[in-house]
């Protein structure tokens, strides 16, 4: 589980009580101390009920273990738990929020912008749907079938009226589809996904935006998940030519919770116009919300928000810059050459039938069998003796459609099928053996 964080947070926490040197001393009485040590003893006990995220065999949902820095930083910053709420709460570690989600803005091409940090994507989904609610009155949002399904619960929350568009065959928003509902006149906010939560998806966000030629709504982008791939230099032309253009979409959503190293509790929405601050609060000029002395609280639907989130995001960016060639970016395209090598092992093997070739780090797979029935239950059986193995894969319920080598591919129906989420840079050396144990657990001798 790495304890380096805990070597790195010791001399942190010794600087940071410096800092505060002059108070008289407030301390746990030890007889309180002994209490809360028994009890921690018994969290730690339940914890081991988990599966082992951390660990490279752990390569089945969407959970990447924070980096060292980011475990210590925001342990740091709790010992004083700013609140990034406002100032007075949160005087520094709102500064360093302003200056982490710049650093996110300028990765996407953005210098001048509004954007803070949010619990998750969830809510930096909501308040970007919010805002694009209030510029197109009595207007949809449109959202591809695999979008994230929060984005129709939102729409619902938000009084929207909301429609989901057909895919291709690789799980991307079939375009046609969208210019068919732009025609009717009635769409406000297209919802392009950049690195859909089951298959890894890129939705064609350049022919999206080509659209604006002839029609009139704004686009959203959700890389909840795949914002990052921004700074990949191994993606394949399709996606590279959806993530060259997102500066020029209006709004922006990406979790640094998801793949930038952080502990839960970290989403970031993104405006390319500073003066969508107007929806926050109406009676500030917008020049207020570029200007330094920004108050968080002002431009944030939520109040009170973990300032450690902002000093952990600030902390790991600051030793591993947002750059393309840097190391944050190498550590993305070592879990997309590891979903890359087992794509093609999974082709090359008559057992299973692959799904669409990886456009991040996400790998699905059925079962070949002769039923989508039989299919989906070999899969469920694959999925337990793997785990009985130590190796933890995820299920996914996907469009038969999306397995094109299936003899049930155009039954119409829905497959249960394995999926891998190889979001780990270790996960490039751990393929070979992750392959290995998914062979032994479909075997059936
Ligand atoms: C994970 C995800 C979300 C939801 O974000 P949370 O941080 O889980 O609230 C939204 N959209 C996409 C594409 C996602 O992958």
């Amino acid at each position: 589980m790495s304890e380096h964080w805990l070597e790195l947070l010791g001399p942190a926490l010794e600087r940071l009580e410096g800092e505060f040197a002059g108070l008289p001393e407030a301390r746990l009485e030890p007889a309180a101390m002994e209490r809360a040590r028994a009890v921690l003893d018994e969290a730690a006990r339940r914890l081991g009920e988990n599966f082992p995220y951390f660990h490279p065999l752990y390569a089945g949902q969407m959970l990447k273990p924070p980096h060292p820095a980011a475990r210590a930083a925001y342990a740091l910053a709790m010992g004083l738990n700013p609140n990034n709420h406002a100032l007075d709460g949160g005087r520094a570690s709102s500064r360093m929020e302003v200056e982490a989600v710049r650093e996110i803005a300028r990765m996407f091409g953005w210098t001048e912008f509004l954007g803070h940090l949010t619990s998750g994507g969830t809510f930096a989904n909501l308040e970007a749907l919010w805002v694009g609610g209030q510029m197109a009155p009595g207007k949809k949002v449109v959202a591809s079938e695999q979008a994230h399904y929060t984005h129709g619960r939102i729409s619902a929350v938000l009084k929207l009226e909301f429609a989901s568009l057909e895919t291709d065959a690789r799980g991307r928003m079939d375009v046609s589809a969208l210019e068919a509902a732009l025609q009717a006149g009635d769409v406000g906010t297209v919802v392009a996904t950049l690195g859909t939560t089951a298959l890894g998806a890129v939705d064609p966000l350049d022919e999206i935006l080509d659209l604006r030629k002839r029609y009139r709504f704004r686009v959203h982008v959700d890389a909840a998940y795949g914002g990052y791939f921004r700074l990949v230099s191994t993606l394949g032309e399709e996606a590279r030519r959806a993530f060259d253009r997102i500066s020029e979409a209006d709004s922006i959503v990406v979790d640094p919770h998801k793949h930038g190293l952080q502990p839960y509790g970290c989403g970031c929405v993104l405006f390319r116009d500073p003066a969508m601050g107007r929806w926050y609060k109406h009676d500030s000029p917008y020049t207020y919300f570029t200007s330094n002395e920004l108050h968080l609280g002002e431009i944030s639907l939520e109040c009170s928000r973990a300032g450690a989130s902002a000093v952990a995001l600030w902390t790991t960016q600051r030793l591993l810059p947002l750059v393309p060639g840097g190391e944050f970016a190498r550590g993305l395209e070592q879990g997309r050459a590891a979903a890359l090598r087992l794509h093609e092992r999974i082709a090359g093997d008559a057992q299973f039938v692959a799904g669409p070739k990886p456009e991040l780090d996400i790998v699905v797979w059925a079962v070949r069998a002769g039923s989508l029935a039989e299919s989906s239950q070999r899969a469920q059986e694959i999925f337990d003796r793997a785990a009985e193995g130590g190796l933890h894969l995820a299920l996914a319920h996907l469009p038969a459609r999306f397995f094109a080598g299936a003899e049930w591919a155009q039954s119409g129906g829905t497959v249960t099928c394995l999926r891998s989420v190889l979001m780990k840079p270790e996960h490039l050396s751990w393929v070979d053996e992750i392959w290995e144990r998914v062979g032994k657990a479909a075997d059936r001798g």
